[in-house]
């Protein structure tokens, strides 16, 4: 009879906070009463959030995603996206008479509040985020063209030359790193020292949070692991967060893409999940690190989060 070879022992660390989000969890609750409320199909402008088993499970119940309102016949209800609308959007789906719904995350409608405030105070806005990103568009889509300057990176802000320097604001992206952005504020002051920024952080709680508890770990692991979405750009960042601390990362959707090489030599695993990634999908991968592995499993938490935000009126009596 032969004898059953023993699995590697893997120390596995649990990074807290990680996961769902305020502004996701308010997202697909929006998607999910709209179905109730209105039935199959509701449209969704947009994927919801950045996490293809999150919107596969509510296609599967009936939501539609399309990336333009033009895709959303007459008639149809349609939620806007997580990351936020330019005003256009909305403005047209009210002068087409389609009933719509609007899961901007809160921290990111603040954002537009700000734009639009610093708009009519006659400041040029220095915009740090990352061109393409639907927020950006979104937050772009607030002001008129010209009134806005993306600035990705400390190369752009050295290189940043405005026409009227004592006049201007800066703004964020709510899920950049926290390093990298600090980095590019620093060089925006110090080149003009009369700019104004928002009075608190662009970037979220829940941004800053998933990346503190990635630095609390990072060091004491050989590999960290990110569920998270490509496009997801506070999961990207995870990955970045970790490197940064000398610990090799990697993102990924789902257990199923696991690369086990990355794995070898690996003791102690770090392990966290993006703001739009399931707690499903964390166990999932722990079940399947499990299958070849005697996993010792701990969380380490930096902190407590009870955010929530209000759902839209009309929709919270739906429930
Ligand atoms: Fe809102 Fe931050 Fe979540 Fe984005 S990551 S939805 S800004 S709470």
């Amino acid at each position: 009879m032969s004898t059953p070879v023993a699995k590697p022992p893997l120390d596995l660390i649990i990074a807290a906070p990680r996961g769902f989000c305020a502004g996701v969890d308010r997202a697909i609750q929006i998607v999910e009463l709209a179905l109730q409320k209105f039935g199959a199909p509701v449209y969704v402008r947009h994927e919801i959030v950045h996490n293809r088993f999150v919107v596969d499970q509510l296609r599967d119940r009936g939501a539609v995603f399309v990336e333009e309102l033009d895709d959303v016949p007459d008639g149809v209800p349609v939620v806007f996206s997580a990351h936020g609308v330019p005003k256009a959007v909305p403005d047209k789906a009210t002068e087409r008479g389609l009933e719509f719904l609007d899961a901007t995350c809160p921290l990111v409608s603040k954002v537009h509040r700000q734009a639009e405030r610093m708009v009519a105070l006659g400041r040029h806005i220095v915009f740090i985020g990352h061109r393409g990103h639907p927020e950006v568009i979104g937050t772009f889509g607030q002001v008129p063209d010209g009134a806005m300057t993306l600035v990705e990176t400390v190369t752009d802000a050295e290189r940043y030359a405005p026409t009227d320097p004592a006049n201007l604001a800066f703004l964020t992206q709510t899920t950049l790193s926290m390093d990298d952005t600090a980095d590019v504020v620093a060089v925006l002051k110090r080149r003009f020292p009369a700019i104004q920024g928002p009075p608190g952080e662009d970037i979220c709680y829940a941004t800053a949070n998933r990346q503190a508890a990635v630095k609390a770990i990072a060091r004491q692991c050989d590999a960290l692991l990110v569920i998270g979405a490509p496009n997801s750009s506070n999961s990207v960042r995870l990955v970045e967060v970790a490197e940064r601390e000398g610990t090799p990362a990697r993102l990924i959707q789902r257990a199923a893409e696991l690369d086990w090489q990355f794995l070898t030599g690996v003791r102690t695993l770090g392990l966290t999940a993006g703001a739009s990634a399931p707690e499903v999908l964390v166990r999932e991968l722990v079940d399947r690190l499990a299958e070849r592995f005697t996993v010792t499993e701990r969380e380490e938490a930096t902190k407590r989060e009870t955010v929530s935000f209000k759902l839209p009126r009309g929709l919270d009596v739906a429930a």
